[in-house]
């Protein structure tokens, strides 16, 4: 496999436990919005590789990366720094996407909404007309990933953002699991895009094949 080495160029932190990598890769990455790189490390000898959704319209490359209890590569790259220079390669994956003719909602655990990062910059751009929803999961009110992202697409399209939070008592939005949202709000006539952690992911295809959604317009991501 062909890598190439790319310098950090800024770190952010999103939330306690999820940052904001930007790349400046040597060379050029030319992917379609929901495509994933691979990032490399030497591990006691080993060189090992993880996959990291784009988290960026083409042209740019950012990853969002959670800080996992006791991983290896999601730590390093939470203490990566400006300045530093990883080896990447790719793109790969076909979680791609399609401009829909019609609505279209987007669900996320966590950093599932990487891809989507990519993708509702895409819309804001052609001059979407349809429906964007995002439903995000997540545990509690510091976790919400993009707020301030999520604002800007409200102004550019029709889009709503409905956080779900699963452990937030006081939370006045939605509460519980995406799962609860999808029936409350989306009807089967809509493109839909779902990543983050397995479970989540066949949990919510399960879901949506029972309430009538059409198979083809249902794309999905697994992490694990
Ligand atoms: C196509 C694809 C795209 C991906 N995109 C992203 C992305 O954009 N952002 C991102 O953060 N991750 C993403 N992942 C997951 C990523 O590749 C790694 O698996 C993750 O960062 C953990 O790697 P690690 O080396 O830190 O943990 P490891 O050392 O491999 O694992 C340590 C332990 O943590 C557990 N674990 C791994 N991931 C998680 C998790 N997310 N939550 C809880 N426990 C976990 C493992 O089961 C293991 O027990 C993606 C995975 C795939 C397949």
């Amino acid at each position: 496999m062909k890598t190439i080495s790319a310098a950090v160029t800024g770190v952010r932190e999103n939330t306690p436990t999820v940052k904001t990598i930007t790349l400046k890769p040597a060379e050029p990455i030319i992917f379609k919005p929901g495509q994933w790189i691979y990032v490399f490390a030497d591990n006691g000898g080993k060189k090992v590789k993880r996959a990291y959704s784009i988290a960026a319209p083409p042209g740019e490359i950012r990853l969002c990366v959670k800080c996992v209890k006791g991983g290896f590569m999601s730590n390093r790259l939470c203490n990566t720094k400006k300045g530093d220079t990883l080896e990447i390669a790719g793109p790969f994956g076909a979680f791609t996407f399609t401009e829909p003719s019609g609505d279209v909602a987007f669900i996320a655990t966590g950093t599932g909404i990487a891809p989507f990062m990519s993708m509702l910059p895409t819309l804001t751009e052609n001059g979407y007309t349809g429906k964007a929803t995002v439903i995000f999961g997540a545990r509690t009110e510091d976790e919400i990933l993009y707020k301030d992202e999520m604002k800007e697409f409200s102004k550019r399209m029709r889009f709503e953002f409905i956080p779900v939070l699963s452990r937030e008592p006081s939370w006045k939005g939605e509460k519980g699991h995406v799962q609860n949202v999808i029936i409350k709000k989306l009807k089967p006539d809509c493109d839909v895009y779902v990543c983050g952690l397995m479970p989540m992911v066949a949990d919510v295809r399960k879901l949506l094949e029972e309430k009538g959604f059409d198979r083809k317009r249902v794309h999905f991501e697994n992490y694990i």
